[in-house]
């Protein structure tokens, strides 16, 4: 075989190769999340908006109760879906409808909804209009996806799926990924607070304030933030604090590494708020916080209703 055939047969190799070689592949979507009874939230109210929208007459109020779960499974019973009432990949596929600038709905209401998770502001008034345009085109643009204004599926499971920034001035006292969202609903013993059971990682400050230190017996290691207007964050339970006192934090700051000290049956972070002396439930703060929404303001939040 001469030289210039096998010249000829690689750089025919090549071509073919590269005929059958794949198209880079598109970026990964997000699962969709799988939203029951009991859950509140965001992504709550997205999904009561999309059942309104589909003729389900409950109210979207965030707090995923009982009419919530009869109008998920008559949805579900109406579309040939198992109807357990939970809403996860199959419903959400059923759910979803392509909009577009000029659509007036609820199923708007839902993206609107969603887009502000993302930081964007809007009112949620169920018209698409160039404010909603604006920011579904921005929203694909950092998603990798085409930004034509169009919310087809993979907007939408983009939009549900993944997990935004946090909203400006706050963030989570963890990770995200540190522990499932479900352990931020958890009532706690006795008194307004919660335990999330967190081993050995980094804290952070939930808001900017003035953080001392705290090292007695109950508590152990851990940290006070005050924000100010009498609103007081409690850490405890801490292996370590990398805060001085009296330090000014920053939202995001570590403040120290949870742990085991004090009054405790094993490694979680025990998380408190307090107005003017005051225990509030921080549930839903934090479950806010953890879907990219900006939390209640800690006057608001009750002051009975999550201990066991
Ligand atoms: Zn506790």
């Amino acid at each position: 075989m001469t030289r210039r055939i096998l010249g000829l047969i690689t750089a025919t190799l090549a071509v073919m190769t590269a005929l059958v070689l794949p198209a880079a592949p598109a970026a990964a979507l997000p699962a969709w999340p799988n939203v029951v009874k009991g859950q509140w939230g965001p992504l709550v109210t997205t999904a009561q908006f999309l059942l309104r929208h589909h003729g389900q007459t409950i109210t979207a109020d965030a707090d995923f109760g009982g009419g919530t779960e009869t109008a998920a499974k008559a949805f579900q019973a109406a579309n040939g879906l198992v109807a357990d009432g939970q809403i996860g990949a199959n419903t959400w596929g059923k759910l979803i409808v392509t909009l577009q600038r000029g659509s007036n709905s609820e199923a708007v209401k839902a993206l609107q909804t969603e887009l502000n998770r993302y930081g964007h502001g809007l009112v949620v008034d169920g018209d698409f209009g160039g404010g909603t345009d604006a920011a579904v085109r921005s929203f694909q643009t950092t998603h990798s996806l085409e930004a034509n204004g169009q919310v087809g599926p993979l907007t939408w499971q983009t939009l549900v799926g993944s997990f935004p920034g946090y909203p400006a001035g706050y963030r989570l006292p963890l990770d995200r990924g540190a522990i499932a969202r479900s352990e931020y609903d958890d009532t706690h013993h006795d008194y307004p607070a919660i335990d999330l059971p967190a081993r050995y990682i980094p804290a952070y400050a939930v808001v900017a304030g003035t953080a001392y230190r705290i090292n007695e017996s109950a508590c152990g290691l851990g940290v006070n933030i005050d924000a100010g207007g009498g609103v007081r964050y409690t850490y405890c339970h801490f292996d370590a604090i990398s805060i001085n006192n009296g330090q000014q934090v920053t939202p995001g700051q570590r403040i120290g590494t949870t742990g085991d000290t004090g009054n405790s049956t094993g490694p979680h972070l025990h998380f408190a708020i307090k107005v003017n002396g005051g225990s509030r439930c921080p549930q839903k703060y934090l479950i806010a916080l953890y879907d990219g929404a900006t939390p209640p303001a800690p006057s608001s939040l009750p002051s009975s209703g999550c201990s066991h």
